[in-house]
């Protein structure tokens, strides 16, 4: 069940491949997670707006997994960001999880026409700081919502999480990351099923030659590529197939292949536009 491990800026290490539950169900999310427990995923990720913290915190409780061997992310909604409601947020995010500490707390989305990230974040040090989150990072950032955090707080983003696959690459973004230490975290890294990422020939090609799915190729081409993959399913036979990635390569061909279906296209929401 080990994965491979990317250190954070903070000093903290996590799994590179985790397990992502948007739009799980409550109702189904403690199965899907102590499914996903069960296969070997450590590394969960949900927020609060996803409505199902408190079934995740059931399955981590059912499991018996000790504590330190998990790594579970949960993100701050969007109409919490006034410093006065931070706290509270992240209180009950904890409470839902029924955890003493998260290992990574992010920012959801920036919610740039309010103005208040660069508050949120402030208020997201003191977690760091007294050990109730031991990483803080933020997700669908912009450069410029990263550069007024690297411009006017103490502490880096440890992550952002953002919308990565072949169709979006987010070049940019992972050069300027890469820079200034922030792991770059995919969301949606098959595409959400919005996009037929399994039907091109690149994808298919890898997937033949390797004698694994389409999927596991995209997959591969996200942890060749560096970047830290959080797949759903609420299938147990997908998640375990999305976890079976550590048995092949891609070629230097074939990822230079994945790596030209770049359209810096998004299938979900502009960061600059939500709101
Ligand atoms: P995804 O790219 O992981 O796609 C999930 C879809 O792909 C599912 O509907 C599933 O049916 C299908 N699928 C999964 N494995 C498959 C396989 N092996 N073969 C064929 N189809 C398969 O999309 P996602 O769930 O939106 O993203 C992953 C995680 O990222 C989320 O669960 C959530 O934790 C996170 N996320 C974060 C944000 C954000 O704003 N920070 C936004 C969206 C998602």
């Amino acid at each position: 069940t080990n994965t491979p491990t990317l250190t954070l800026t903070s000093g903290t290490t996590i799994p590179q491949l985790g397990f992502g539950v948007f739009l799980v169900d409550p109702d189904d999310t403690q199965r899907v997670v102590e499914d996903a427990l069960a296969v070997g995923y450590r590394h969960i990720d949900t927020a609060t707006g996803y409505n199902n913290e408190t079934q995740v915190g059931a399955a981590l409780r059912a499991s018996g997994i000790p504590r330190e061997e998990l790594f579970i992310t949960t993100k701050l909604r969007n109409d919490h960001h006034k410093a006065r409601d931070v706290e509270g947020a992240f209180a009950r995010s904890l409470d839902m999880l029924g955890l003493d500490y998260l290992d990574l707390y992010l920012i959801h989305w920036p919610m740039p026409a309010n103005d208040l990230y660069v508050e949120t974040w402030r208020t997201f040090e003191t977690f760091a700081a007294d050990g109730r989150a031991k990483s803080i990072g933020v997700s669908n950032f912009l450069i410029p919502h990263l550069e007024r955090l690297l411009a006017e707080t103490d502490v880096v983003p440890a992550v952002n999480q953002v919308e990565l696959h072949p169709i979006f690459q987010q070049r940019e973004l992972r050069a300027f990351q890469a820079q200034h230490g922030i792991a770059t975290e995919a969301w949606g890294p098959l595409g959400q099923g919005k996009y037929p990422l399994f039907d091109l020939a690149p994808v298919q090609a890898a997937a033949a030659s390797h004698g694994v799915s389409p999927a596991q190729v995209v997959l591969r081409w996200h942890l060749q590529t560096g970047n830290i993959v959080i797949p759903k399913s609420n299938s147990r036979e997908r998640m375990a197939e999305n976890f079976d990635v550590f048995g092949f390569e891609l070629s230097a061909e074939e990822f230079a292949a994945i790596d030209a279906l770049d359209e810096n296209r998004r299938v979900g929401g502009n960061p600059s536009e939500i709101n």
